[in-house]
């Protein structure tokens, strides 16, 4: 069924659009939409991650973009690098094409041009997406989301019912890490036999690990399903964290609560920038952890992520948001204990190698884009990554880093990424 106010067309069109509701994101059918370019909607909201999932490039909050692009015009829309040409001269469009008809695949082995091994992983959050990572090559998975075991639902799911769904994707990855993490409901996932009242910023309010305090029946629940799955899927290496870990306390209270019950390797996710900045210490007790960028992104420039009017914050290109990630780097570092991104920074192939030289180990993202910035890495030398981090770092402003740092890697460009 078409979504109210999508233009009734047979042939292949670029969707332009002020803003789009992550509700009509998810009924566009990739084959009829070639892109999609928005005025506002911020890179990390739900539209731009399910444009994302879809394979359908994406280019939001381009300010100016529907009063630029007439209906019937033609365009190019590069959803790597953010740019949209209007009216393309004959030799853009033919180097475009040139590129757009690269199939790339991706062979399961992340590595920069010098052979340092860069983990590519998938997000995954449900059966059928696993199948789809694993067929794409995936090194594993960084980032399990388990909400789609109680999204929709009266009352949490049996100990027996999380066994099977969990168990049904450590099958898919025999001998390779899934990272799975505990229930992140609240904000914008309510559930309602859990984060029931209605807190007047919910986004601040009981989410992510702090539900497990309010229910602590549940979080030993699905820790109890996760030991019996990985039980049962002995050679899958089965790792766990929690979400929207805040401090220290939070951080050694789960790796506690998951040894009782027989998991070993247990992280935190750093979303919010009090882990960012007390990651030395977090990480003295947790064995790992992976930012998740989209949310530290509106933590720390205290942006509404699903707010287009603030989509120049919600940009994990912003300065302050990278040397947060320099800093949860620098903590593992410290540790000598890994760091990985699953937020939508690290499907962007030029973000990816900043990430990189920012000392994350692990990118997961969703499998369509694996391929791209595997290719993306393996063009790069590790002390490119570095020196471009460096130049990402010191930048004013997210359009400085995001520009500064695409000129210093005429490598993408040759892609066409
Ligand atoms: C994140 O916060 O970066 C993330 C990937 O999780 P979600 O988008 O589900 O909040
Ligand atoms: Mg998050």
């Amino acid at each position: 069924m078409l979504a109210p106010g999508l233009p009734v067309v047979d042939e292949p069109y670029i969707l332009v659009a002020p803003d789009l509701a992550p509700s009509i994101a998810a009924t566009l059918d990739e084959n009829l939409v070639l892109a999609i370019v928005t005025d506002g909607a911020g890179p990390t909201s739900h539209t731009g991650i399910i444009a994302n999932a879809k394979g359908i490039p994406a280019v939001v909050a381009a300010i100016g973009a529907t009063e630029m692009l007439a209906p019937g015009s033609i365009a190019l829309v590069n959803g790597s690098s953010g740019i949209v040409i209007s009216s393309p001269t004959d030799e853009e469009v033919e180097s475009a094409l040139k590129h757009a008809h690269v199939v790339r695949t991706f062979d399961g082995h992340g590595r920069t041009k010098d052979g340092r091994r860069v983990g590519v992983l998938a997000n995954v959050g449900d059966t059928a997406s696993a199948i789809e990572a694993a067929s794409a090559g995936a090194e594993g998975v960084g980032l399990f989301r388990t909400e789609f075991c109680f999204l929709d639902r009266v009352a949490a799911p049996s100990i027996d019912e999380q066994v099977e769904q969990y168990g049904e994707v450590f099958a898919q990855f025999p001998g390779k890490k899934v990272v799975i993490t505990t229930l992140d409901s609240g904000a914008d996932k309510p559930l309602p036999f859990l984060t029931f009242d209605a807190d007047e910023n919910p986004a601040l309010g009981v989410r992510g690990y702090r539900t497990a305090k309010r229910a602590p029946e549940l979080l030993n629940a699905q820790l109890e399903a996760i030991a019996q799955a990985k039980y049962d899927h002995p050679t899958t290496d089965v790792w766990v964290m929690a979400p929207m870990i805040s401090t220290v306390d939070e951080a050694e209270d789960f790796v506690a609560a998951c040894a009782a019950h027989g998991l070993d390797t247990a992280g935190v996710m750093i979303e919010v920038p009090s882990a960012a900045f007390l990651s030395g210490h977090i990480l003295a007790s947790a064995h790992f952890a992976s930012i998740g960028t989209n949310d530290l992104t509106q933590y720390a420039m205290a942006a509404d992520r699903l707010m287009g009017q603030l989509a120049q914050f919600s940009d994990s290109w912003q300065p302050a948001v990278l040397s947060l990630i320099d800093l949860a780097c620098k903590g593992g570092a410290l540790q000598g204990r890994p760091i990985g991104v699953f937020g939508e920074a690290a499907s962007n192939p030029a973000l990816a190698i900043v990430l990189v030289g920012l000392g994350v180990s692990t990118l997961s993202m969703a499998p369509r884009a694996m391929a791209d910035v595997a290719a993306a890495l393996a063009a790069v030398e590790y002390k490119k990554c570095v020196e471009v981090a460096r130049i990402a770092l010191n930048a004013r402003s997210a359009r400085e880093a995001r520009r500064s740092v695409r000129e210093a890697l005429p490598e993408l460009a040759a892609l066409g990424l």
